[in-house]
């Protein structure tokens, strides 16, 4: 059986074993062309918990739903990663987002280092939230992630010390990402730069205040290692510190 198609809905939208959706009218009743008895599942924003519904009713501003069954969304990933990457050049950044929310991050947060030739700026942020939201959707997690505008390099390092394990990509050498023993670190940093790199004084900034990691020998493109550093953290909290 196809997948169902999926939505989230405001908490606000969810009444008792039933759902009256405005914000997603546009694209349920609209785009979809929806029917009475068509079914959808919804996510709450951050509550996990897939609902499966059938539509009840359209009118001009609202799409009703009753909830036929609920169940638990078990496709977030056990490790709470933030992802800090250099802004990328053009489709790259859209590439990153969608991919990196495929990954499992929980948070995006883009930044200018001396060598990025790119921002994020808030109308770019709310296209790749739009990527990223629809990314969720595809890969059926229950969380919503948000892309926000970038930030400047020293405004990421005041942001690093929030976290249990801060990850610094470091094409110039560093630990091996299979060594970091991350059982208990809740809150997961990982720092990927934009295609320039980064400099000789932000990477010495950057390696006081993180565990630089080696990804190999061969310098990768940015989005090659987001993917891979990700894709390596999925495998080891699947297999090893979550268990
Ligand atoms: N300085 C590079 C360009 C940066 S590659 C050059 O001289 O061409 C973009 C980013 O990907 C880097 O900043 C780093 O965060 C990551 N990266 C690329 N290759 C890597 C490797 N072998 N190990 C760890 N990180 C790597």
């Amino acid at each position: 059986m196809g997948q169902l198609r999926r939505f989230f809905a405001l908490k606000e939208e969810h009444i008792g074993d039933s759902f009256a959706i405005v914000s997603s009218y546009n694209h349920i009743a609209k785009v979809l062309r929806a029917r009475v008895g068509e079914r959808f599942v919804i996510n709450i924003e951050n509550e996990l918990i897939d609902y499966v519904c059938e539509v009840t009713n359209i009118d001009k501003s609202t799409v009703y739903l009753n909830i036929v069954s609920s169940n638990i969304n078990y496709c977030e990933s056990k490790l709470d990663i933030t992802l800090f990457c250099g802004c990328l050049k053009g489709g790259n950044m859209d590439l990153v987002v969608q991919k990196a929310v495929e990954l499992g991050v929980n948070y995006i947060k883009p930044f200018e280092s001396q060598f990025t030739i790119s921002c994020v700026d808030n109308d770019k942020a709310n296209r790749l939230t739009k990527i990223s939201h629809e990314a969720s959707k595809q890969c059926c997690r229950a969380k919503q992630v948000g892309v926000e505008p970038s930030i400047n390099f020293n405004a990421l390092c005041s942001l690093l010390p929030n976290y249990d394990a801060v990850i610094f990509c470091n094409e110039n050498g560093g630990e091996k990402l299979l060594s970091l023993d991350l059982s208990c670190a809740n809150r997961i940093a990982v720092v990927v730069g934009s295609e320039g790199g980064f400099s000789q004084q932000e990477q010495d900034i950057l390696g006081k205040i993180s565990i630089s990691i080696s990804l190999g020998k061969r310098i990768l493109r940015a989005e090659t290692a987001t993917f891979y550093i990700l894709s390596v953290l999925n495998e080891l909290a699947e297999t090893t510190f979550r268990g």
